[in-house]
């Protein structure tokens, strides 16, 4: 992998490259890059392993290769205090009283403000991630002032970048580089064009968040910061006028028109299915929004005026190419959830634009994770980073599954939809759990399967011989730990739990995943990518829905063997593995794993084990 890497570099070429759990894929592309003394960005999924890497593996290896390479870490604009938005918080604290302990928060971060260096707000520990703080007191590309800011020279967000482009190597997450690209919310359109290389591990998750910044959203959000903006400003600038006043409550009054006739409770909605009267709301809206901004222009009352009335523009026009926007580039749609609605375009492929912006400048783009391919075959990968032609690599993990594993097919389980379908799961991983005295992840593919997991857990061990942790007891971190420090824990869990999760040793010897992680048909992302392979006669279930669950099942039986040492049990509970056609593909990806289909074989296996361990350790 390191020589295919170093080629790329060398020659600025498109890679991509699946290395299995255990291959040290994170040395063999940093040693190439360090080695290249090319300017390198390298992105991850996680914020975990953005920090592994600069705090740990870049600097380690720097050391060891005797480079004395500059290295910086980039988070996006929303993690960096913001001085003007703070300052203009303060201004207004009259307006902030009713809201509870924000008064007492923003004491705290004005105090941290005055002493901290980077204004990384992670420094801020007890501020919590759903705050209504935060948009207080950080920016977004479309309310920051730039270089007509006060604070510009002193600005955190302005000396994080600049940090960056003088570094030989950033490190950022995928979020930050799509944005980047796409100049959407945080992205400058600055970090690229410096950079020779691109290296994006976890790159699974690159198609998936690509579609999110090449489509467009319009939020309930953006328009009541702007309205607690507009009040900011004219604050400071000592303004009052009653036409804007009159336009802000006018704004208002639609956002409630706009609330008052959305049909439903959280979720997402295709457009198509919305009631008139909402549509309806969305012209005068864009219109209010509009009025609003030619007021403020009106005003010349300063920079701060001046960047909302942009806003105030840049919001009506953006709802008025929601509403006009044809169907047949995409699929529009409507998130409702906690902190209000939102709306969405996402095109139907992403890949040509992925492919333009690759193509746009010379620089080696290498995408790397631990599943990307089905058996060897990158083409569903390839094609929608719109790489259909890059070169692949595919190198085996060096953990010896034969002998670390089983993957036990319960016989005569029922059909997923079947009522019984959670007890009997729970049924046959129950020996196992038995023999290995819990230990195990119980990973589920939907939240109504994980309550029925959870109801039937409950009934087959009324008194569990093990700690039982469920998602949503805690935050996932903290759900975590606790399984490590346990030991012995069943960890009963959905979606966030079947990546980035590493437990190695024999906390985790089990495994258990009840069904085929196909998404579901019903969310309108995915309906918007099965319609544009439709629309260009593709085949939505063999290029899309199958090789996604694929590489999906790949992720979650990935939990299991993390070392060398590790050793476990896969259950897969899903009897379409044997009844269905695809079922084979799915079995293909697999690891070369001895199939067990008797809850015996797999009881003994763990008995085995454990107590080999014990002998080891007593020995040691
Ligand atoms: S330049 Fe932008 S981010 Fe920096 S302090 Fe000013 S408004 Fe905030």
């Amino acid at each position: 992998m390191a020589t295919a890497v170093g080629r790329a570099l060398a020659r600025l070429e498109p890679l991509i490259v699946e290395a299995g759990t255990g291959t040290g894929k994170t040395f063999a592309y940093l040693v190439p890059a360090l080695l290249s003394g090319r300017s390198v960005i390298i992105s991850t999924g996680t914020r975990t392993l953005q920090d592994q890497l600069f705090r740990r593996d870049v600097p380690m290896l720097a050391k060891v290769l005797g480079l004395p390479v500059k290295v910086a870490l980039l988070k996006g604009r929303a993690n960096y205090l913001c001085r003007h938005r703070l300052e203009l918080t303060l201004q207004q604290g009259s307006l902030l009283g009713g809201e509870r302990g924000v008064a007492q928060m923003l004491e705290r971060v004005s105090r941290w403000a005055a002493t901290t260096p980077s204004g990384d707000l992670a420094e801020l520990t007890d501020l919590p991630e759903q705050s209504s703080v935060w948009p207080m007191i950080t920016s977004t590309r479309e309310n920051c002032l730039g270089q007509e800011c006060p604070q510009f020279s002193r600005c955190h967000v302005f000396d994080a970048r600049r940090a960056a482009q003088a570094a030989e190597v950033v490190v950022v997450n995928h979020h930050l580089l799509l944005a980047d690209l796409a100049l959407k919310d945080e992205g400058f359109g600055d970090l690229l064009p410096g950079a020779e290389a691109v290296i994006l591990d976890e790159a699974h998750q690159v198609p998936d968040i690509a579609a999110q910044f090449f489509g467009q959203v319009w939020s309930v959000r953006q328009v009541q910061i702007l309205v607690r903006d507009v009040v900011a400003e004219l604050a400071a600038a000592v303004v009052r006028s009653p036409a804007i006043t009159g336009e802000l409550s006018i704004v208002e009054a639609r956002l409630d028109d706009l609330r008052g006739t959305f049909p439903g409770g959280a979720g997402r909605y295709e457009w198509a299915n919305l009631p008139e009267a909402f549509l309806d709301v969305l012209p005068e809206l864009e219109t209010a929004l509009g009025d609003l901004a030619k007021e403020l222009e009106g005003l010349g009352a300063g920079a701060g005026v001046a960047n909302c009335a942009r806003r105030s523009q840049g919001l009506a026009a953006s709802l008025g190419a929601l509403g006009s926007v044809p169907d047949a580039a995409g699929l529009r749609w409507v998130e409702a959830a906690m902190n209000g609605l939102s709306l969405h375009f996402t095109p139907f492929e992403i890949a040509d634009r992925l492919r333009g912006y690759i193509d746009a400048r010379p620089c080696a783009w290498v995408f790397t994770s631990a599943t990307l391919a089905i058996g060897d075959d990158f083409a569903h990968f390839a094609s929608r980073i719109g790489l259909p032609d890059a070169r692949t690599l595919h190198i085996d993990s060096p953990f010896d599954y034969r002998d670390q594993a089983r993957i036990y097919l319960p016989r005569n389980m029922p059909d997923p939809q079947h009522p019984a379908f959670a007890a009997r799961f729970i049924d046959a991983c129950a020996p196992l759990l038995e023999a290995s005295g819990g230990r195990a992840f119980l990973l589920y593919t939907s939240y109504r399967g994980l309550a029925d997991g959870v109801a039937a857990l409950k009934a087959r061990f009324p008194e569990p011989p093990f700690p039982v942790l469920v998602q949503g007891e805690a935050p996932r971190e903290a759900l975590l730990t606790r399984f490590r420090e346990l030991g012995n824990a069943v960890l009963l869990a959905t979606g966030s739990f079947w990546e980035g999760v590493d437990v190695k040793g024999e906390a985790l010897s089990i495994v258990a995943i009840d069904k085929l992680p196909f998404a579901s048909p019903d969310d309108p992302l995915l309906k918007a990518r099965l319609e544009g392979i439709r629309r260009r006669g593709g085949n939505p279930f063999s290029e899309y829905q199958l090789p996604q669950a694929v590489l999906a099942l790949k992720q979650g039986v990935g939990r299991l063997i993390r070392d060398f040492d590790d050793f476990g049990v896969i259950v897969l509970g899903d009897p379409r593995l044997k009844t269905k056609g695809y079922g084979k593909v799915f079995l293909m990806a697999l690891p070369p794993s001895p199939v067990i289909t008797e809850a015996a074989a797999g009881a003994q296996f763990l008995t085995e084990r454990l107590s080999r361990l014990r002998e080891r350790l007593c020995e040691s």
